[in-house]
């Protein structure tokens, strides 16, 4: 842990972040003190790809009350490269043989693991057998099996758990939660989500492989799209339908190129929700009965924005989202902050994604869910 500035202690409670209720014991323990001996917990991460290279570090510059500490690289020559550029300390640098001895290194609180998706589970796991708490890049792992796995493995050694969900700590997430929660526009009736790109590189990229990705576009942008369609309705669904489609299939040969799913929900709303990875897609519109609102872009890096149907814009002030989400979670860890992207979270997404490849399976069969409020946070 390193110091915090005065001034980010001081937005922190001038945000009412730090109440005396909260300020108990979980921050004492971490030596989050008053006056100027206030501590920002270190982060190590793991894969050094390019989400880390080109989003995760850059955002630690940022953050308030985390840090770059540290980095677990199985190529060597980033070592020295990250080193420099971060001024990581020596002692602070690990391979994925030596990982396990991380648990002695008090400078790291939080291990964020970066990997390809079926590589998160023994990452995660080994993080939390060495005590410390864990962010876990999405899709959380490639079944439901391997995410209680996860969870189960974080709740023994009493750690804390994040997805990395950069979109929930994103101020437009909040402001589109606000109106159906207020129901501004009235009741929500409909729910449009499309989250795709066109993808043209390399045919062996871990992406396009499904021992390595669990599947392809649904794994990627898809589990962006479904949780757009949950916060846009603001419930889990009942259930869902779901349709493969493919027109590049000598390039697509082992994962899913274009899915489209529609969910039903409990109050009568429906979601119809697009991902590719032959097709762009960004956008998420919410039909109501008094109006509509939008955003377009809806799950990019940001700034993300939209209108509404009463001549507003929805925008805010732009942070980079991977900056706020590491931040939300370290107050989680410090102050017993609510947990916006919680493990549950992460499996709940992942009930859906195999309910939705057993219902390309079985032709577009609709499918029950009984997710009750898994994963729904306020
Ligand atoms: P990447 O291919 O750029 O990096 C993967 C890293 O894993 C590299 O450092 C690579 O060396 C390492 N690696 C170790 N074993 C590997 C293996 N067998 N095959 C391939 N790489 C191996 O990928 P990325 O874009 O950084 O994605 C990493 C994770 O982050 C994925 O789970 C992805 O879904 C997630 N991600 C999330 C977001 C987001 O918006 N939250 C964005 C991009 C990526």
């Amino acid at each position: 842990m390193k110091h915090l500035t005065r001034r980010s202690f001081s937005s922190l409670t001038t945000k009412g972040v730090i109440g005396t209720a909260l300020f108990g014991s979980i921050a004492l323990a971490k030596g989050f003190t008053t006056g100027q001996d206030n501590k920002k917990l270190g982060i190590a991460l793991v894969g050094l790809g390019s989400y880390s290279t080109y989003q995760l570090a850059p955002s630690l510059l940022e953050t308030e009350h985390c840090y770059l500490a540290g980095i677990v690289t199985g190529t060597k020559e980033k070592q020295a490269i990250w080193s420099n550029k971060y001024n990581i300390p020596k002692k602070n640098i690990y391979n994925y043989e030596n990982f396990d001895t991380i648990v002695k290194n008090d400078d790291i609180d939080i291990i964020y693991v970066v990997l390809p998706n079926s590589m998160h589970k023994d990452f995660c796991i080994s993080a939390a057998k060495a005590g410390k708490h864990v962010i876990c890049e999405k899709p959380m792992a490639v079944s439901v099996e391997e995410c209680d796995a996860i969870i189960n493995a974080c709740k023994e050694n009493n750690v804390k758990l994040g997805v990395g969900y950069r979109m929930q700590s994103d101020p437009c997430t909040h402001e589109v939660k606000k109106y159906v929660k207020e129901k501004t526009f009235g009741d929500v009736l409909f729910v449009s989500s499309d989250a795709g790109y066109v993808s043209n590189g390399n045919p062996d990229q871990w992406r396009l492989n499904k021992s390595l990705s669990g599947g392809g576009a649904l794994m990627n942008m898809g589990v962006y799209a479904i949780q757009t369609s949950i916060y846009g309705v603001g419930q889990n669904p009942i259930s869902v339908s779901a349709q493969e489609f493919s027109i590049r299939p000598d390039y697509f040969k082992d994962t899913d190129e274009t899915i489209t799913a529609q969910f039903k929900f409990a109050n009568g709303a429906v979601a119809q929700m697009m991902t590719s990875h032959n097709a762009n897609g960004n956008r998420l519109k919410v039909h109501c009965s008094k109006g509509w609102f939008e955003l377009d872009p809806a799950h990019s890096y940001g700034p993300i924005s939209g209108r509404t149907s009463n001549g507003n814009t929805i925008e805010f002030p732009f942070k980079k989202q991977q900056a706020l989400q590491m931040d939300d979670f370290a107050k989680h860890v410090l102050l017993n902050t609510e947990n916006i992207a919680p493990g549950e979270m992460g499996k709940r997404d992942m009930i859906i994604v195999e309910a939705i490849y057993k219902s390309i399976l079985e032709g577009g069969k609709e499918q029950e869910l009984s997710l009750g409020n898994l994963g729904i946070v306020s």
